[in-house]
């Protein structure tokens, strides 16, 4: 728990969000600002800055992640077409630093990414 992060306030209920999912290691819920007609995160209520802190303890944590990601995926209606995203690094878009899995769709999707 970091005390001046805003996941790990919103992991804790310090500030509320309506969750597609939780449990006792990750939540999830909708992005505030919606790049998709789907938009939602999946977060580890444990405090990892990004992607590259991941540690070798957390690959089971990783894997919860994805698997809650493809789940709620599926509940709305976008299981078979969505993409994942973990931004690493403010150059890399990264704007909240608690690691997150955006998980996009219901539009198509263009490649590569800007
Ligand atoms: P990043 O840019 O770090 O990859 O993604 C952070 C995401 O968190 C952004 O898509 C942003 O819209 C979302 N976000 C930031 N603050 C809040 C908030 O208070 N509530 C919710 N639900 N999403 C937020
Ligand atoms: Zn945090």
């Amino acid at each position: 728990m970091d005390d001046s992060c805003l996941f790990c306030k919103i992991a804790t209920g310090a500030i509320p969000v309506a969750p597609l999912y939780e449990d006792e290691d990750v939540l999830a819920f909708s992005d505030i600002a919606p790049q998709a007609p789907v938009h939602f995160l999946v977060i580890p209520k444990k405090h990892i800055i990004g992607p590259a802190a991941i540690g070798q303890e957390d690959e089971q944590l990783l894997g919860k992640m994805l698997r809650t990601a493809a789940t709620i995926a599926q509940e709305q209606g976008i299981g078979d077409q969505y993409r994942v995203v973990a931004n690493n690094g403010a150059k890399a878009g990264q704007t909240v630093f608690h690691l997150h899995l955006h998980i996009l769709g219901g539009r198509a999707m263009q490649w590569p990414p800007g």
